[in-house]
């Protein structure tokens, strides 16, 4: 079934068109699923030691994602809708980089 935010067990997903890819949070956040808002922002980097650059912070809002300046993508400062996308019922995908996820109270 197609979502914009997915919620499985205490992992949340969704899909950022800046990294092409999947991004989950955990319930640290403040999650409103129905008003599709998490808070404090999100900043996603790289494992320590990878060759893969991402940066990626943003805050969802209201069904939008509102990219941060500090992103290294081509989205850095814009905001643009969340994008439904599918993924399997129990819940099996984990974000790579999902143990460097950060919290920013900002
Ligand atoms: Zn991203």
């Amino acid at each position: 079934m197609k979502k914009k935010l997915h919620n499985f067990k205490n992992l949340y997903s969704f899909y950022c068109p800046g990294c092409e890819r999947i991004h989950q949070v955990n319930n640290k956040w403040k999650i409103n699923i129905s008003n599709l808002t998490i808070s404090p922002s999100i900043l996603v980097t790289s494992p320590k030691g990878s060759d893969d650059r991402t940066r990626c912070h943003s805050y969802i809002k209201e069904g939008k994602i509102q990219y941060l300046g500090d992103c290294n993508h081509k989205f850095r400062g814009v905001t643009i809708p969340m994008i439904e996308f599918e993924m399997s019922e129990n819940g099996d995908y984990i974000d790579p980089f999902y143990e460097d996820f950060k919290k920013k109270d900002n």
